[in-house]
């Protein structure tokens, strides 16, 4: 069998270990393990690298600690609206949605229009309206409501900010993952809730090809965690993959530069997690932390928080 591997992030931001108790972070280590173990499964026995991050990801948005699926933030309105895209390495195929409301699994949703409407992009109702069609699970709002994102978003109501999903630590809380199939099919997938408070209609990177995630069995998979106006005006993802491509720089050379030298020249915090064709990882953030994780063939799981 030839070298597969997945890696997943939880978001990145400024994770003070002061205000990380031994409780929150057993927490956060579980579900990530959790979700890259579902992960690795799929490729140990042979499976898509598409299937392994589709269901990745679905494992973190059932997770109410992360800003995605089940935990999304809320927005201005009180209301929770998800972004999530997909995309296949092997046939530049994609499927993303923007704007969603009460669908439980976003990233599904995203591989629903990946594989079966004729478009890439489908946004609010008329996405909603599709998942319907294609029997996706709604969830109604009590679901998706937890104290501790309620709490975020009337601190940031009073202070009229749109945060980054928790003011008070900064931190980022999108999911992603990346992969690569025995076959040496590569595929990325990311989901999230956006900025808490943020304006309703206003989508991040996490939903556009090329911004927040991008897969090209020629070059790399990537998903990114971060100000998403940032990312989608240096489209993070494919910058990553066209300078792999173009410059024939290693995973590492381009993931670095995009993340610790461009993203840092804008202020940009934020990181991402990438696999080559080859099997390399690479996980780079310019933030103190990052929730990660990656699985490497027949290696060991290894998860890490900063
Ligand atoms: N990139 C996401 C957005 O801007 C936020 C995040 O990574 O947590 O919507």
């Amino acid at each position: 069998m030839k070298k597969f591997g997945i890696a997943i992030h939880g978001g990145a931001g400024v994770m003070s270990r002061r205000l990380m108790t031994d409780d929150k972070e057993k927490k956060y280590t579980r579900a990530l393990s959790e979700a890259l173990k579902a992960g690795h499964e799929i490729l140990k026995e042979g499976g898509t690298a598409l299937d392994a991050v589709t269901v990745a990801v679905c494992s973190l948005e059932d997770q109410e600690m992360f800003n995605a699926g089940r935990g999304a933030v809320f927005n201005h309105e009180g209301r929770h609206e998800m972004d999530a895209s997909i995309m296949n390495g092997a046939n530049l195929m994609a499927g993303a949605v923007s704007a969603v409301h009460n669908i439980r699994n976003p990233v599904l949703l995203a591989r629903e229009v990946m594989l079966h409407s004729e478009h890439v992009m489908m946004c609010g109702q008329g996405a909603e309206e599709f998942a319907r069609e294609r029997q996706l699970v709604f969830e109604d709002d009590t679901y998706f409501f937890t104290r501790h994102r309620f709490e975020q978003w009337q601190r940031a109501l009073k202070k009229e900010l749109m945060q980054l999903d928790d003011g008070s630590t900064k931190k980022f809380g999108t999911v992603g993952a990346v992969a690569l199939d025995a076959e040496g099919n590569l595929a990325a997938a990311t989901s999230t809730g956006g900025l808490t408070n943020k304006r309703f209609g206003r989508i991040g990177d996490s939903p556009i090809i090329g911004a927040g995630t991008y897969a090209n069995n020629e070059t790399c998979a990537v998903s990114c965690t971060g100000h998403g106006e940032y990312f989608i005006r240096s489209v993070v993802a494919f910058d990553i993959h066209a300078l792999m491509l173009y410059k024939k720089w290693s995973l590492k050379q381009a993931s670095e530069k995009v993340v610790m030298k461009k993203l840092v020249k804008m202020k940009a915090e934020g990181g991402i997690i990438a696999i080559d064709r080859k099997g390399n990882i690479c996980m780079p953030f310019n933030s103190e932390g990052m929730y990660r994780g990656m699985w490497s063939g027949t290696g060991k799981p290894e998860i890490m928080i900063y």
